[in-house]
């Protein structure tokens, strides 16, 4: 990636300021792969985003490939938008990793050009949901504002059930973000079968 990546921390992300000159189209994100079309990923068929960089290392990790922020590719979202467009049995897009929440300018961009699609928007982060709020930052505030179900927490290896939808261990939430926004608290989907979350 040729723009600069803003250290907070563990954090390394684009910093929006970099972007501003751009048009939204021309904008990179840095990426391990594309899923073009899943089915594990969320509800219904869904283009699925595997960023590149992830500073959690948790163990047990499926995707240690991911985690170095200077490996993988980079991709405009003129084109992950084109892409998108081209597939109409699309009912929504799913931002995994890697750690979403590590490139959240750019990430900003992409959600809004998706909502604009009416496409749903689910997320995963490693960083807990109150980890992310804590950061106060307004892009991620935005962010999080677009976001339909967000999936959060680390992998645990030694909380690992298989039968869990959407997650890998027990201590991941699968956030109706919609609710939460409504209500104020972290409302979670109860049900381990997609009904619940059928709603997106
Ligand atoms: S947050 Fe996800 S991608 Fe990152 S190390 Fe943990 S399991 Fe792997």
């Amino acid at each position: 990636m040729n723009s600069r990546l803003l250290l907070v921390g563990d954090c390394f992300y684009e910093k929006s300021n970099d972007m501003a000159n751009k048009k939204a189209e021309d904008i990179e994100i840095r990426m391990c792969g594309i899923e073009p079309e899943s089915i594990v990923d969320g509800p219904g068929f869904r283009y699925v985003l595997f960023v590149q960089g992830c500073p959690h290392h948790c163990h047990g990790c499926h995707n240690p490939e991911s985690w170095d922020p200077k490996a993988g590719y980079d991709i405009t979202l003129g084109e992950i938008m084109a892409q998108i467009k081209e597939n109409d049995q699309l009912r929504g897009v799913t931002f995994s990793g890697g750690e979403p929440f590590e490139q959240v300018p750019a990430l900003l961009e992409l959600a809004r050009m998706v909502k604009a699609e009416g496409l749903s928007l689910m997320s995963y982060s490693g960083y807990t949901l109150e980890e992310l709020q804590e950061r106060n930052d307004p892009e991620t505030d935005e962010l999080l504002g677009l976001i339909d179900v967000l999936v959060d927490g680390r992998y645990m290896e030694d909380e690992r059930n298989l039968t869990l939808l959407y997650r890998g261990s027990e201590n991941q939430r699968l956030i109706d973000m919609r609710k939460t926004r409504e209500t104020g608290k972290v409302e979670l989907f109860h049900s381990d079968f997609d009904d619940e979350i059928d709603i997106i």
